[in-house]
């Protein structure tokens, strides 16, 4: 009886062992994102797709490794990583001064801004305008914190920045203040709002790791700094951010017009 016990203890803590091992399996590359923010991170069918999945996937090939994307709560991002669940989080973060106390930032790989999003017919012409309006954000986003302070202004909090649009479509809030691309890509396709030209912040966006995780921080960043290098890193923002075709179709909006005065 106690023989067999014992190897039932002990196939037990080998079956432990084996998927501790699983857990944290030395070739698996685990991302953690919030893939509700085009062109960054979107799903396109099953898959998760945009800038920082196709380059996290690049720099999981050169670490050797195989990419593994967790679909989470952008608020949860930080504290997978912090927590060992995720190795790195990637999820168009802008590197702020307090989120630096509790993780470890990679080098910046993209200039961002804050925008602000209105109804075609709203008064609002700037962020000086935002004093004492209703404002939708998505929750814990630079958003979120930098929307703090603005005079008399109340916060709508939502969990994915489209909702903050749809709240904008429906009248609830007066203005959406959400990060540059993926407002331009919720303003395309929703008929009725329109993005001010005067952005509301600047900032940047680098990867998350763990802090005691010095070793992975490095390597991210050589892979990181080899792809820019070697223009893959802009040829996949090309893939999703064509900064041509917008300029293109607002020349030729212009000679559209131009031809339609001259017919008149
Ligand atoms: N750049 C913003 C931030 O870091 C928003 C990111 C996001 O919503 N995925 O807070």
């Amino acid at each position: 009886m106690k023989k067999l016990m014992a190897a039932v203890l002990a196939g037990a803590m080998v079956l432990s062992f084996g998927m501790t091992a699983m857990a944290e399996d030395d070739n698996v590359l685990v991302m953690a994102t919030n893939a509700e923010f085009p062109p960054y991170e979107f799903r396109e069918g099953d898959e998760i797709v945009g800038i920082d999945a196709e380059v996290a996937g690049l720099i999981a090939d050169k670490l050797g490794m195989e990419l593994q994307i967790d679909d989470m709560a952008f608020d949860s991002v930080l504290a997978a990583v912090q927590s060992g669940k995720a190795d790195i989080a990637m999820a168009g973060i802008t590197v702020t001064e307090e989120r630096k106390m509790s993780v470890n930032f990679t080098d910046t790989y993209t200039k961002a801004t804050q925008m602000i999003i209105v109804a075609e017919d709203s008064e609002i012409q700037g962020p000086d305008d935002l004093e004492g309006k209703t404002i939708g954000v998505q929750l814990g986003t630079t958003g979120d914190i930098y929307v703090d302070d603005v005079p008399d202004a109340s916060v709508e909090r939502y969990n994915k920045g489209f909702e903050a649009v749809q709240a904008l479509l429906q009248g609830k809030v007066d203005a959406v203040v959400i990060d540059g691309e993926p407002a331009k890509v919720f303003v395309s396709q929703n008929e009725g709002i329109k993005l001010l030209d005067e952005a509301f912040t600047e900032e940047e966006y680098a990867i998350a790791i763990a802090k005691d995780n010095d070793e992975l921080l490095e390597k991210v960043n050589t892979a990181l700094n080899e792809l820019k290098d070697n223009g893959e890193f802009q040829k996949v923002v090309d893939k999703y951010i064509s900064s041509d075709d917008a300029e293109e179709a607002e020349t030729e909006a212009a000679s559209e017009a131009e031809t339609e005065a001259v017919t008149e």
